[in-house]
């Protein structure tokens, strides 16, 4: 299911570059080879449910622990990942190599391996269930899905080629539009100020990557869901709950967001976060999103449904 729901968002980034005016041909072709180009991993590497399994024993050949020594035990594993960083430097780099743990409740990209990985931790409620409504899942993990192939395209990831290797494929006017395009958002998040940071204002730039992730990523899996309904036919709705299909999209993107943080941390990760606060990733991106305004049935000029809006991908 994951496979397929990557496969209908990758189509729908591809064809949403026809929309794109601030971006020439030639660089179109060339996004869309990436987009095709791109890798995945999803849950776990299929090795792990070997019965004979030599690579997983490999792995902890050398970790031997005691039930009584914390301290040696904390040593031996230093010891073990420094040995095994080392050896790196004489073996060849292995592409296919899984560097996250599959209970990680995260997604990544890999610029240097244009890669998507998602891990089995994040396979689950609220983010994905074969049993929830589609509407939820395009809007959770479609969303991180979304998120995850457009790093390939934002103001880091553009600097990688189809194979990761850093490599300029931008015409002059592409990429000067895309700097025109990012420079919208970098103002509209710079201009929240997060009262549990102290009224400190978000860093547009140092979170520009990651916002133009989010906007991207909502937008992509938005439009694959409406793609679905248009092919499988309208969901019945959730009793009691008086909600249209297209608001329990956004509803459970805002959702799997949902966060609480201590000032103290807000005050750091405000700035040391790539990301932004979580509320605004979420007002952030739905402020610049004309669909969410129709669902929501919100007035021109309101502020959920702005004039000026921004928008990258
Ligand atoms: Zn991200």
């Amino acid at each position: 299911m994951v496979r397929d729901l990557i496969d209908k968002i990758r189509r729908v980034f591809i064809e949403t570059l026809d929309e794109l005016q601030w971006m020439d041909e030639t660089s179109k072709m060339k996004a869309k080879e990436k987009a095709n180009a791109i890798k995945e991993q999803i849950g776990y590497p299929d090795y792990i449910l070997e019965d004979q399994n030599e690579k997983l024993d490999q792995e902890y050949i050398n970790l031997t622990f005691s039930e009584h020594e914390y301290f040696e035990n904390i040593l031996v594993n230093l010891q073990t990942g420094a040995q095994k960083s080392l050896r790196k430097l004489r073996e060849r780099v292995d592409q296919d190599v899984w560097l996250i743990g599959a209970a990680v409740v995260n997604a990544f990209y890999s610029p240097n391996r244009n890669q998507i990985v998602f891990p089995a931790g994040i396979l689950q409620p609220p983010f994905f269930s074969k049993h929830q409504p589609q509407a939820l899942n395009f809007g959770g993990i479609g969303m991180v899905i979304g998120h995850e192939i457009i790093h390939g395209f934002d103001d880091n990831g553009r600097n990688f080629d189809k194979d990761g290797n850093m490599f300029d494929w931008w015409s002059n006017f592409s990429a000067t539009h895309f700097k025109e395009q990012s420079r919208c958002m970098i103002y509209q998040y710079g201009n929240y100020s997060w009262e549990l940071a102290g009224g400190q204002n978000v860093s547009g730039i140092s979170t520009l990557g990651e916002n133009i992730a989010d906007n991207g990523g909502v937008r992509q899996a938005y439009k694959a869901y409406l793609k679905w309904v248009e092919r499988e036919g309208k969901e019945p709705s959730l009793p009691g709950l008086d909600l249209t299909h297209e608001q329990l999209f956004f509803l459970n993107f805002a959702q799997v967001w949902c966060g609480s943080y201590r000032p103290e941390y807000a005050s750091q990760s405000i700035k040391t976060d790539a990301h932004s606060p979580l509320k605004f990733r979420v007002m952030g991106s739905l402020q610049n999103f004309e669909a969410f305004s129709e669902a929501f049935h919100c007035k021109v000029g309101t502020a959920m449904h702005p004039i000026e809006k921004c928008r990258v991908w």
